[in-house]
């Protein structure tokens, strides 16, 4: 059971007189209004809404989005109305407590195929226009997926698979590392119990038998890391999460001995030239595995993830062990995602929509965001093929959003996000639909490569075009892996009354 003022304790943010007035002013309207109800667990239904709360203050999240968390169920569960609300809250937070009981009547799985595709189509519109609602949901739906136990089977079993299917990608690609990795990992326990015992005992058997391996290992970069004057603000092992770990597992024979960054330390510094300085570090007191060094500060994941990873050869070369390193605004992000954008926005006066670049339903003005997150910008794009053919849509959505992401650059350096396995035909309709329908031929790192070969990330790719060539080939639609290229190829040919 936890109270209001857990809640409270957990605030990220400065808690002024007028924020803890609204915040204790939700928590009494809502407590109120939920009465009598019960959990299927048993409990008071409050503790839901506090629950729910609280996993919104751990991320970061600010005054009024804990608010519309308290608020949550209650115009779909209670007598009050989403008009009194309004009365009492105000506009904004109604919109979002309306968002949220929206969000909450789309059922994604269970459906007919047109319906889930309707629906994820109403769940990224929710999503377009105020990201707090989906925030709320990720909240919501984790600690609905905490007391899962109290469930009949089969309903369990969906929740857990949508959960699994949907949100926790939805979590992984707002950057929220923390959500996304609980949400799979009580999926992952209720889909595969077997399997998620099995690899519980494994990381458990592991982490026990390499502790003081990295206690010394913990130990002796502090130490060296202060002598040469670098801050060493917190330094801490980490495991690998349950369901990735097992996902790994099981493409390397179930053996602990391949997966290297089973366990590992993670290193928080003040600043990126810290980090720099933390790694050569490293690798003067271990020896670093080859081709395992990977510059995520310079080279962000596309979830904005950033970080150095190094795998080392532990004392006496018994096993590896991967070390992140990062500063302490990175760790927040990594942790928190987007919402880590909140923690810093304080003190600018700027509003959140300033900051993702999103505005209000009505409002058609689009604002350039300050901090720009890759995945927002591909999501403003759907928003703009929403209105085109369902299919192509739910294609597109399956492959971008929901699939893992590479970042590839063009020779002046500009990024493009693409998913895994596209191909220089996608990265050059991503430039330019004129550069995709002239392209003949395509270099990747300054090798020639075929039309169909998959990017990987970081690499640099050029497209050769030709004057004379006008129109794209047919074939392409073979291979080309986003929905951009696809519908422009296929448009392209039926103008040119060549489809
Ligand atoms: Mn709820």
């Amino acid at each position: 059971m936890i109270t209001i003022e857990t809640v409270l304790k957990n605030l990220r943010f400065q808690l002024t007189p007028d924020r803890e007035k609204l915040i204790r002013k939700a928590f009494e309207f809502a407590e109120k209004a939920h009465k009598g109800q019960k959990r299927k667990s048993g409990e008071e239904y409050i503790q839901h809404s506090l629950h729910t709360a609280l996993n919104l203050a751990r991320i970061g999240m600010r005054s009024r989005t804990i608010t519309a968390g308290l608020l949550h169920d209650v115009p779909e569960d209670t007598q009050i109305t989403l008009k009194e609300v309004e009365k009492e809250f105000g506009k904004e937070i109604a919109f979002i407590v309306d968002g949220v009981t929206k969000l909450g009547k789309i059922k994604l799985r269970g459906t007919k195929e047109d319906l889930y595709i309707e629906n994820l189509r109403k769940m990224f519109l929710a999503m377009a226009q105020d990201i707090r609602v989906v925030i709320i949901k990720l909240a919501d739906r984790l600690h609905n997926m905490e007391t899962l136990e109290a469930l009949p089977d089969d309903k369990r079993e969906r929740i857990a698979r949508e959960t699994m299917e949907v949100f926790a990608p939805i979590a992984n690609r707002l950057g929220i590392g923390d959500m996304k990795i609980k949400l799979e990992d009580l999926s992952f326990k209720f889909l595969d119990p077997n399997g998620y015992q099995e690899v519980k005992e494994i990381t458990e058997k592991a982490y026990s038998h390499r502790k003081k391996i990295m206690d010394q290992v913990m130990h002796t970069l502090k130490e060296n890391l202060t002598k040469e004057n670098i801050e060493v603000i917190n330094v801490y092992g980490r495991t690998k999460s349950l369901y990735r770990l097992y996902q790994k597992l099981k493409a390397h024979e179930m053996d602990t001995a391949k997966v290297y960054d089973l366990i590992g330390i993670r290193i928080v510094v003040p600043n990126i030239a810290d980090c720099y300085e933390t790694l050569g570090l490293v690798h003067k007191y271990y020896r670093p595995l080859i081709g395992r060094i990977k510059d995520y500060i310079s080279l962000p994941k596309p979830n904005g993830y950033q970080s150095i990873h190094t795998t080392i050869f532990g004392p006496k070369e018994k096993f590896f062990l991967e070390i992140q390193i990062r500063t302490q605004k990175m760790d927040n992000e990594a942790e928190f995602g987007i919402a880590a954008h909140w923690i810093y926005s304080e003190g600018k006066k700027k509003s959140w929509r300033d900051l993702i670049g999103f505005t209000k339903v009505n409002n058609a003005i689009i604002e350039k965001p300050d901090e720009d997150v890759l995945w927002v910008q591909q999501l403003r794009e759907w928003q703009k093929e929403l209105n085109k053919d369902g299919d192509a849509f739910l294609e597109g959505l399956k492959i971008e959003f929901f699939k893992n992401h590479i970042l590839a650059f063009s020779p002046k350096g500009d990024i493009i996000d693409l998913p895994e396995d596209a191909t220089p035909i996608d990265f050059a309709y991503k430039v330019h639909s004129e550069v995709g329908n002239r392209a003949v031929g395509a270099r990747a790192d300054q090798k020639m490569v075929p039309l169909d070969y998959k990017i990987r990330n970081g690499e640099i790719i050029e497209i050769i075009t030709s004057k004379e060539h006008k129109n794209p080939n047919r074939e392409w639609l073979r291979f080309v892996r986003t929905s951009n290229a696809r519908s422009r190829i296929k448009s392209t040919l039926i103008k040119e009354g060549l489809l």
